[in-house]
């Protein structure tokens, strides 16, 4: 008979947010005279800007035409696409990448779940908590111990290696979801020395690397010396410009990552030429757009907008006194809110109408912290951050 992974039956249900929906839902039938400021989504609430747009609509002719139509492409992506995000590293973190290091896709979260294809399940995983969710629930389907390296008020919330530390695969997120904290280059040199002495693969997550304004900060963990070694790094086009909906991602895989002889590049060209088709020829060409001049001014222009928001956010805070980390080059504030995490958020839903994410909802560790985020208008992120700061003035 049929056996079925058992691992699925040890994955914890989240109720995150569809709690917090329903929450919202519930006082607003209840309150329909006062609308509810939403700051808990990680969704964008800028649409694609002209530039993409118009390379969609012509990529979308050129399918309709039997001159220029396309079929199945590349599974590891265009070289059109592959060719300007390596002129894109070059230019925006100074790091020089091989066209066939880099792998397209239809984002992030498939590509940092399906990368635990190419490790054997008997590997120690070490997760940073609180956390994206994925990371953990990926490795929980594959059955994989997980240790737990906690982020705290002490550490910034940018968790480190430290003496007696054991794993084979470390997950990195920087700037952080939920958190927006952002590792130093000297942070990041610490954990690439620590993972090439002890054979271990770290798997950094660069979503929100756009969102970097701070020279001194790593946008790529290839600016660090030795990462080439032993670090893969996803990124995706979601929050740089907007693709949540329209889903384009990239992984870097490097040459140089050898692995008991195998190369994790080839693996995962394997892996991917075995299991995905591609991304869409017409996504691929709006994405290419992306790294144009006009298209970088466009989602750079957008970057600023939610930048501002955040910006609101942290000075509210600063002036209220609060501990928070992100902010400033990430679109998320994390603010310790001394009180359990849910009964905050009811605090600031039921008493000013502003809905966060309880930091509880993203690992044991996010208990007594809170969740905002910059989507949203300036109009609105100002008015709740007047909200807040009458509330907690009282
Ligand atoms: N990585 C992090 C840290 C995220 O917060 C998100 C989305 O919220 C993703 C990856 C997913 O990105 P994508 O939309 O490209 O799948």
């Amino acid at each position: 008979m049929v056996k079925i992974n058992e691992n699925f039956f040890a994955l914890k249900e989240s109720y995150l947010f569809s709690t917090t929906a329903r929450k919202i839902r519930e006082y607003q039938a209840a309150h329909p005279d006062k609308p509810v400021i939403k700051m808990g989504i990680g969704d964008v609430t800028k649409p694609l800007t002209a530039p993409v747009v118009a390379a969609l609509e012509k990529a979308s002719r050129e399918q309709g035409d039997a001159r220029t139509f396309h079929g199945y492409g590349d599974e590891q992506g265009c070289g059109f696409l592959q060719q300007a995000i390596v002129a894109y590293y070059r230019e925006t973190a100074g790091v020089e990448l091989k066209q066939n290091e880099i792998f397209i896709s239809d984002g992030a979260k498939s590509d940092v779940a399906n990368f635990t294809d190419l490790f054997s399940d008997d590997n120690v995983i070490l997760i940073p908590d609180p956390v994206y969710p994925v990371y953990m629930d990926s490795n929980v389907m594959r059955g994989r111990k997980i240790t737990l390296i906690d982020g705290n008020e002490g550490n910034g919330f940018l968790p480190m290696p430290y003496e007696g530390l054991e794993g084979d695969i470390v997950y990195l997120c920087s700037p952080n979801n939920p958190t927006g904290a952002v590792y130093s280059r000297e942070q990041l040199k610490t954990w690439v020395d620590f993972a090439n002495a002890n054979g271990m693969i770290i798997l950094f997550d660069s979503a929100y690397e756009a969102f970097v304004g701070d020279k001194e900060l790593p946008r790529s963990i290839y600016e660090v010396e030795g990462a080439k070694k032993c670090a893969v790094e996803f990124c995706s086009l979601s929050k740089t410009a907007g693709f949540t909906g329209t889903r384009c991602g990239y992984t870097v895989v490097p040459e140089d990552i050898v692995i008991g002889g195998r190369s994790l590049n080839k693996m995962w060209l394997r892996r991917q030429t075995t299991k995905y088709n591609g991304t869409a020829y017409i996504v691929q060409r709006g994405a290419e757009a992306v790294f144009t001049p006009e298209g970088m001014a466009t989602c750079r222009a957008n970057i600023e907008y939610y930048k501002e928001n955040a910006r609101i956010m942290a000075d509210a805070l600063t002036e209220l006194g609060i501990w928070f980390t992100g902010g400033v080059n990430s679109p998320y504030i994390w603010l310790k809110c001394g009180m359990d995490s849910w009964e905050f958020f009811d605090m600031l839903l039921n008493e000013i109408q502003v809905a966060g994410t309880p930091g509880s909802g993203f690992g044991k560790c996010g208990e007594g912290y809170f969740r905002l985020t910059a989507f949203n208008t300036h109009e609105n992120t100002a008015e709740a951050m007047a909200r807040l700061k009458k509330l907690l003035k009282k």
